[in-house]
């Protein structure tokens, strides 16, 4: 197999001057709603390549990726200069374990997400199987300012048509933000606001806890949720908590 296919961009949006959604035309990959591939670019003779979760589900196209540009890093800055027609290099083949086929089942499903990290929740989301697994989903997203907070309209959506069964919470660290909360994640776990603000429990005996993002949320949020009793998800030693570290 190639070690990478070329695609062709179709949009490049942007949310603000950090934050940018690529949607890409290429040959099909196979994978499943919460998965990742690798985006690469040509730099010096050498594929320069980083992984990036689809955003769409797995029978939409074009392929969507959320991203924010690092300062100094190699390749967003790179990726973020990209105009509809370029051509991208796409890995032919997805992977990752955040997706609803390694989770068991449980009465709520708790997705937490910093920043960029909701990408693959918004992939789950829009599929079915969340909503056939699971009676109530929460998707946390925690961002520094309020601009930060993207598919407003996808999770308005989201809201609508599962209404009683889908609830969001945000937190926003760096502002004062109308409706959102202030604050970490971490700590609102430990302190009962976030289970307070979302109208769901939050418990081993109720729920399995999907992680995404700054490892830093993920790790404190694992440390926060072992308090309640919940413990990582492995196939041979079942548990409540499934996480993908993006750095
Ligand atoms: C499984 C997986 C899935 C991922 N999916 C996504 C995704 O959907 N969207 C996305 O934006 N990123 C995602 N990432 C991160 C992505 O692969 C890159 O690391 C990121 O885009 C930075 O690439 P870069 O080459 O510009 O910077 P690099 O030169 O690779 O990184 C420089 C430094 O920036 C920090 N860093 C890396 N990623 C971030 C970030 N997102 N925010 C702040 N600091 C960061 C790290 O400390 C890193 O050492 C994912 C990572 C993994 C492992």
């Amino acid at each position: 197999m190639a070690k990478f296919i070329e695609g062709k961009v179709v949009e490049q949006h942007r949310w603000n001057e950090r934050l940018l959604s690529l949607s890409v035309e290429a040959d099909p990959i196979a994978f499943e709603a919460g998965q990742f591939t690798k985006l690469a670019l040509p730099v010096e003779g050498e594929m320069l390549a980083r992984a990036y979760s689809f955003v769409n589900t797995p029978h939409e196209r074009p392929y969507e990726f959320y991203y924010n540009i690092v300062p100094e890093g190699a390749l967003t800055l790179r990726l973020a200069r990209l105009q509809p027609g370029d051509a991208v290099w796409l890995a032919p083949a997805a992977a990752g374990f955040l997706v609803l086929s390694e989770v068991p089942d449980a009465r709520n499903l708790w997705m937490l997400a910093t920043g960029t990290g909701i990408a693959p929740f918004l992939s789950i989301l829009k599929s079915e199987t969340a909503w056939t697994r699971y009676s109530r989903i929460v998707l946390v997203e925690a961002v520094r300012q309020a601009q930060e907070l993207a598919y407003r309209d996808t999770i308005e959506q989201f809201k609508r048509e599962r209404a009683g069964r889908f609830t969001s919470v945000q937190f926003v660290s760096r502002e004062q933000a109308p409706g959102a909360l202030c604050g970490r994640v971490p700590q609102a776990i430990l302190d009962g606001r976030l289970e307070a603000a979302a109208g769901v429990e939050l418990s081993a005996a109720s729920s399995q806890v999907l992680l995404c993002g700054n490892p830093g949320m993920v790790t404190d949020s694992v440390h926060a949720l072992a308090q309640r009793g919940m413990k990582k998800h492995r196939r041979r030693s079942p548990g409540h908590i499934t996480v993908e570290n993006y750095w």
